[in-house]
């Protein structure tokens, strides 16, 4: 047994095991942890699938708590519950995001929008457990605990592996196309990736009018395919200038700094540059608000409200993520293949893989 795990010692967790990043920027490696046993509230869920998400490489390189298991797009099987559990059953499908507690009494908590939480929320990974203190780690790993006011069931008759993407690529963009209520409204979504691609898919089931923005070319075709009325190269200056004052509403998935002016240009009177990639700093100029009234914003995660409008809507409107399921064991090529861009539109681990991996490679 490696020295990390003490469970003879502690009769109140169980063991784990998954993908750990042990130092800031380190290669994902097989690594064993504890998590804690069941509380009345919890499930165990027998990870089945996660997807990758860039906010994963984000924390391997930042100032995470490490060891890290990243891992918030989680699809399992019910496998123990608690004693006060009846929103599930053993042997149920559920899935389960980005939040896994938060304080429950704030003006935010009681309105189910927890991503708002003033106390802060935990978080499905890298994040202090509310009771015990302990740190969250997330669903690169053969099982996850979780209260279950934060877990979901799957919508029935969609692909488990294309559905993972939908916790946290999924709901972000679902949350902010609700917030500004795009239905009917002409539309403009930045970038083509993981938000992006799912952006498009849910303004078009929603009755939006959709222009897709991207600098790449091949991406265009693939846009229109998805659901979009349009696809525009935004590095042809000519075409954008055709756009100006056309939008009500601009949902912005690009996480590198950008120049928001052509965006902010082609947006009516009064209308919103929602920008959900949070670059380090946003390059626009505050002379374009004033002509046209118009406001930036920006939007957060969805709360436990939303994730289950946005999965019930999914269930009738038979949507899921394009994803390009992996192995454990190519984690890390998956990570160099995101930067270079050349994921459409997300990957996700195959969970059942982690037992071909070395036990205890740390
Ligand atoms: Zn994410
Ligand atoms: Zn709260």
């Amino acid at each position: 047994m490696p020295s990390n795990v003490s469970l003879e010692h502690n009769p109140v967790v169980r063991l784990s095991y998954g993908l750990a990043a042990l130092g800031q920027g380190d290669r994902l490696i097989p690594w064993t942890f504890e998590r804690r046993e069941l509380r009345p509230n919890d499930i165990a869920v027998k990870i089945q699938f996660c997807g990758v998400c860039h906010s994963d490489l984000h924390a391997i390189r930042g100032s995470s708590r490490f060891p890290l298991v990243p891992g918030h797009e989680i699809v399992g099987e019910v496998t123990a519950i608690g004693a006060n559990v009846r929103k599930f059953q053993i042997g149920d499908t559920v899935v389960v995001g980005t939040i896994v507690d938060s304080c429950g009494h704030c003006s935010s908590c009681k309105r189910q929008l927890e991503q708002y939480c003033r106390e802060g929320v935990t978080t499905t990974y890298d994040g202090i457990d509310r009771f015990d203190g302990s740190i969250t780690h997330g669903g690169y790993s053969n099982e996850y605990v979780v209260d279950t006011h934060f877990t979901y069931h799957m919508p029935t008759g969609l692909d488990p592996a294309s559905v993972a993407p939908l916790l946290c690529a999924g709901v972000t963009t679902w949350s902010s196309l609700r917030q500004w209520d795009v239905t009917g409204k002409t539309i403009g979504i930045v970038g083509l990736g993981g938000l992006g691609h799912m952006a498009v898919k849910f303004a078009h089931a929603l009755g939006a009018q959709v222009t897709l923005f991207s600098t790449s070319e091949d991406k265009l075709a693939d846009a229109k395919a998805l659901g979009a009325d349009a696809a525009i190269l935004s590095t042809d200056e000519t075409q954008m200038a055709a756009q100006a004052s056309r939008f009500d509403f601009i949902l912005d998935t690009v996480s590198d700094r950008h120049p928001l002016d052509p965006y902010l240009r082609s947006l009516k009177l009064d209308g919103t540059l929602c920008c959900l990639g949070i670059p380090k700093s946003m390059d626009f100029s505050p002379f374009l608000l004033t002509t046209g009234r118009r406001r930036i914003a920006s939007s957060g995660v969805g709360g436990t409200l939303e994730t289950q409008e946005m999965l019930d809507f999914c269930g009738r409107h038979n949507i899921v993520a394009d994803v390009e399921v992996i192995a454990a064991a190519d984690i890390n090529e998956g990570f160099e293949r995101l930067e270079r861009g050349e994921v459409r539109y997300r990957l996700v681990i195959d969970m059942a893989t982690l037992n071909a991996l070395p036990k205890d490679a740390a």
